[in-house]
């Protein structure tokens, strides 16, 4: 396969950046801090290790970048985590680097990145879940990014799934984000702390009920506790409705499961998740089962799928 390519990947922590050979291998790298809240050194951070990696490949011909915000067709329209808006970072990057550029949100090309290397490596058709503060995702169909109409599609994260449920950070009630994330297990936890089984979660919280958060729920059911284990049970079937959705809507070969709480509780979560989402399956009888498979790429994912992307240019 064809020339490297650079891949970006800019979060609310790091910004990092590789290049990345027809195989998908990284075959150089660098890493910075984000200045978050500083548009110019976000910038400038771009630059510098964009300017790095095309001197460590100087036969790279195209660069992409992945982005933690909502961006349609190259141009950011807003991040909850980094300083800026309305800003047309393909150009913004075209302009300091010198090569073209494409530009996408992290969920896509961390999706894209798992479809061509990673855990779906070969499926031509990809439903993608980072579940961890909030629930990201990403679509592979036909082989390609699925982004919509005007590039701000996929938002899997905000299928309404219980319209009495709480507010989600997007305005809705309900949203399969505020159900079944990091963020829904701690909650559930906190509204049932007072209860008799909940011993240990607060143990691990300091016996502050304010301070139990998903992750201490997880830890706690890792550790066999039947509270925190009825919690994840809970919310995986929540997390199972809604790949049971997707399924019925896209048909994929692959699901794919990432993200801090998905990776933190692996079978506990996933477990509830395939009993509740199979007898939803439209046809299921019908139809090979969908596989449903762990994110393999690790942190790589952003830099890798960014590249991926980046080979749509040349
Ligand atoms: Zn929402």
């Amino acid at each position: 396969m064809g020339a490297p390519t650079i891949g970006i990947d800019v979060g609310g922590t790091k910004i990092a950046a590789g290049v990345v050979d027809g195989h998908g291998n990284v075959v150089a790298r660098v890493r910075i801090p984000t200045e978050a809240t500083d548009l110019a050194a976000i910038i400038g951070g771009i630059t510098k290790v964009g300017r790095e990696m095309r001197a460590a490949a100087p036969a790279a011909q195209a660069v992409g970048v992945g982005a933690a915000a909502l961006i349609s067709h190259g141009v950011i329209l807003g991040a909850p985590n980094l300083a800026w808006r309305d800003l047309d970072l393909r150009q913004v990057v075209e302009d300091r680097l010198g090569l073209p550029a494409v530009v996408d949100n992290d969920a896509n090309v961390a999706t894209l990145a798992e479809a061509t290397y990673g855990a779906a490596r070969g499926a031509g058709h990809v439903v993608m879940l980072t579940i961890g503060t909030g629930i990201g995702g990403g679509l592979v169909l036909d082989g390609r990014l699925y982004r919509g109409a005007n590039g701000v599609g996929a938002e899997l994260g905000h299928m309404v799934i219980d319209p009495g449920g709480p507010r989600c950070p997007c305005g809705n009630n309900g949203c399969l984000e505020v159900m079944a994330s990091g963020t829904a297990i701690g909650r559930i936890a906190r509204e049932r702390s007072d209860g008799p089984g909940a011993a240990k979660v607060l143990e691990l919280a300091g016996n502050d009920p304010s301070l139990i958060v998903g992750e201490t729920v997880v830890r706690a059911a890792l550790a066999g506790d039947a509270f925190a284990i009825s919690v994840l049970d809970e919310v995986g079937e929540w997390l199972g409705m809604g790949m049971a959705n997707y399924v019925n809507i896209f048909d994929p070969e692959v699901f794919v499961l990432g993200g801090g709480a998905a990776l933190g509780a692996r079978e506990l979560l996933l477990a509830p998740a395939v009993a509740a989402m199979e007898p939803l399956i439209v046809e299921r009888e019908r139809r090979p089962p969908v596989r449903v498979a762990f994110v393999e790429l690790g942190d790589d994912a952003g830099v890798i799928g960014a590249a991926v992307l980046a080979r749509e240019l040349i």
